[in-house]
C-alpha cells in the first residue's frame, strides 16, 4: 500500500518507519528544507544542536527502541540533571524533598502541601478522576493558596500566558508523571540526549527510510488535498515552481490541526470548529553563546511573573561545552501568542529585553560573555489543552476517507513529546493498516510505570 505522509517531524519519519515495517510504502513530505519539525537542529560551530532544547526522560521508551532500531542506541547518553527555582531574584535549588522544604517562597504548611501533592500526583495512574479540573483550580483548592501563589501560579502563567486558567489538570499530572519516572530514589533526575543530537537520528531515520524503498522529500511543502468523491486520493505539492500530484491509497497529515482546512478547503464546517478548539502557543528561543556558564543548573524554572521568560536550560550543565568548541550553550525560553510584544521582536531587542535579568542567575554576568547569539521561533509548538478534554480530542480519522490527523492535539493524556509522537505515529499507521484490511505484526510496547519520590521539577 501506497501511503502518503504530510510532514518529516518525528511523528511523519516515525510512521514511515513503522510502515516499512510492515511491509507498505511510505511517502514522507516536509516544507521546511530540513527534517526534524518542532526537534530540529541548526549548527552551532560544527555540531548540529536542537532549535529548541531537547532531552529525554528513562520512561521514553518508544523513542529509545526506535534509536536503538536504526542502530544509534550507543549514542545516547544519560546525564544527571540539576534543577533551580528563580523567584525574585533568588535561585532556590529544586530536586529534593530537602530543597522544597527549603523553598521559602511558599509558607511551611504550603511546602507539606505541595510536596503531599506531588506525591499523590505521582502515585495515581487514574488520570481521568482529575480531568474535569483546570490546573489552577485544582492547585488552589487541593494544594493552596500559598503554593499557588509561590510555585505553580508564576510556573503557568510563563508557560500558557493568557491561557494559564483553562490548561486542564491532566497536563500537570503528565509533568509530574514524566518527572518522576526520570528518578531513581530521593537523588537527582536522570535525563538523556542523543550524542550528535536529535538530528542525527533524524538524518539516520530518513536515510534508512530511502533505503528501505520510502521517500523523504525535504523542502516539499504538500499544498491541497485531491479527493475523489467521498475519499483522499493524492495530493498536489510544490516543487521547482510546479505543482505536480501524486495518489495515494491513505494520507496521514501530521500538521498542526489549523493547517488542515487550508489543505482541504471543503471540509465540513462543524470539523473545522472542532480543528480550532486547540489554540496553539509558538515557543520563542533566544540562545546564548557564551565564553564561560552562566550557572550550575541545568532546567532554571521562572516562578516570578516579572522576569520577562519562563524558563532558562543552560545545555552545556547536562552535555559537556566540549562538544560546541568549549561554548557554555544557554536557552532563554518562552512560550507566546504570536500577537504579544515579545513574539514580534527581533534578536537584538529581546536580548536587551532579557539580559538585565541574567544578573539575577549570576551577579557577575555581563554581555560581553555572549560571543553569539541565535534566535528561533517554533510555531505551534505547545497546544493548550482544557479541562475535560477526552470528550473534545479529535479522532485520527478525519470526515474525509482516507485521510488522517495525527499531531500533538491528540497526545493525551500526557503533554507533547518526541516519545508520544513516535507511539502516535506507530499507532496511527496500524489504524490505517487495519481500516484497509491488512494485519500488522508486532506489538505496540506498554509505558512504565514510575515510581520513587522526590520533588516535581516543574515545566
Ligand atoms: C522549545 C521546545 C522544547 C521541547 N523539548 C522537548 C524535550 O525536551 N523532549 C521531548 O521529547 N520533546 C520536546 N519538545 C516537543 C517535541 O519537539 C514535539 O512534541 C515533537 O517534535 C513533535 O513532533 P511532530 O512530528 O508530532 O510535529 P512537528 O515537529 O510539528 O512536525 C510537523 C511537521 O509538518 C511540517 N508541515 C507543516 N505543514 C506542512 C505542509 N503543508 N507540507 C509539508 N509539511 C508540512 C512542519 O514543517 C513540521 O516539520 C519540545 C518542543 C519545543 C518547541
Amino acid at each position: 500500500m501506497e501511503i502518503g505522509i504530510i510532514g518529516a517531524g518525528v511523528a511523519g519519519l516515525a510512521m514511515a518507519w513503522e510502515a516499512l515495517k510492515q511491509g507498505h510504502r511510505p511517502s514522507v513530505f516536509e516544507q521546511a528544507p530540513f527534517l526534524g519539525g518542532q526537534a530540529s537542529t541548526f549548527l552551532v560551530g560544527n555540531q548540529p544542536l536542537e532549535r529548541g532544547y531537547h532531552h529525554l526522560f528513562l520512561s521514553d521508551t518508544d523513542i529509545l527502541e526506535l534509536v536503538d532500531e536504526i542502530g544509534l542506541g550507543d549514542k545516547m547518553k544519560w546525564f544527571e540533571s540539576s534543577v533551580g527555582v528563580l523567584h525574585q531574584g533568588r535561585l532556590y535549588d529544586f530536586v529534593t524533598p530537602l530543597d522544597l522544604l527549603k523553598f521559602t517562597p511558599v509558607s511551611l504548611p504550603g511546602r507539606i502541601r505541595l510536596g503531599l501533592a506531588t506525591l499523590y500526583l505521582q502515585r495515581i495512574k487514574n488520570w481521568q478522576s482529575l480531568e474535569k479540573y483546570r490546573a489552577e483550580e485544582w492547585v488552589r483548592k487541593f494544594v493552596g493558596g500559598s503554593a499557588y501563589a509561590g510555585f505553580w501560579g508564576p510556573l503557568l502563567r510563563g508557560k500558557f500566558g493568557a491561557y494559564y486558567d483553562q490548561v486542564g489538570m491532566p497536563w500537570l499530572w503528565g509533568k509530574i508523571q514524566t518527572r518522576f519516572a526520570s528518578r531513581k530514589g530521593l537523588g537527582s533526575e536522570k535525563l538523556g540526549y542523543p550524542i550528535g543530537s536529535f538530528g542525527e537520528i533524524f538524518e539516520e531515520l530518513s536515510l534508512q527510510i530511502r533505503e528501505r524503498g520510502g521517500e523523504v522529500h525535504v523542502g516539499v511543502g504538500v499544498e491541497k488535498i485531491v479527493l475523489d468523491g467521498d475519499r483522499a486520493s493524492g495530493f498536489l505539492f510544490r516543487q521547482d515552481h510546479e505543482m505536480p500530484e501524486r495518489s495515494f491509497d491513505a494520507i496521514i497529515t501530521t500538521t498542526p490541526s489549523y493547517i488542515l482546512p487550508r489543505l482541504v478547503p471543503s471540509m465540513p464546517d462543524h470539523y473545522v470548529q472542532q480543528l480550532s478548539n486547540v489554540d496553539y502557543l509558538s515557543a520563542v528561543l533566544l540562545i546564548l553563546e557564551l565564553d564561560r556558564p552562566l550557572s550550575d543548573i541545568y532546567w532554571l524554572n521562572v516562578a516570578d511573573v516579572d522576569v520577562p521568560f519562563v524558563g532558562i536550560i543552560e545545555h552545556t550543565n547536562l552535555v559537556s561545552p566540549e562538544l560546541y568548541g568549549g561554548r557554555h550553550v544557554v536557552y532563554i525560553a518562552n512560550y507566546l501568542s504570536r500577537d504579544s510584544y515579545l513574539y514580534g521582536l527581533d534578536q537584538d531587542d529581546l536580548l536587551d529585553e532579557y539580559a538585565p535579568y541574567l544578573q539575577m542567575v549570576n551577579k557577575s554576568f555581563d554581555r560581553s560573555w555572549i560571543q553569539k547569539v541565535h534566535h528561533h521561533k517554533v510555531d505551534a509548538a505547545q497546544p493548550v489543552i482544557p479541562a475535560n478534554f477526552s470528550d473534545k480530542i479529535l479522532p485520527h480519522r478525519t470526515p474525509v476517507r482516507d485521510l488522517y490527523l495525527a499531531n500533538t492535539t491528540q497526545i493525551y493524556p500526557e503533554d507533547r513529546g518526541t516519545n508520544y509522537s513516535v507511539r502516535l505515529g506507530r499507532k496511527v499507521i496500524r489504524m490505517v493498516l487495519d481500516d484497509k484490511g491488512f494485519p500488522t505484526t508486532g506489538e505496540l510496547p506498554k509505558p512504565p510505570i514510575p515510581s520513587s519520590f522526590t520533588v516535581s521539577g516543574g515545566v
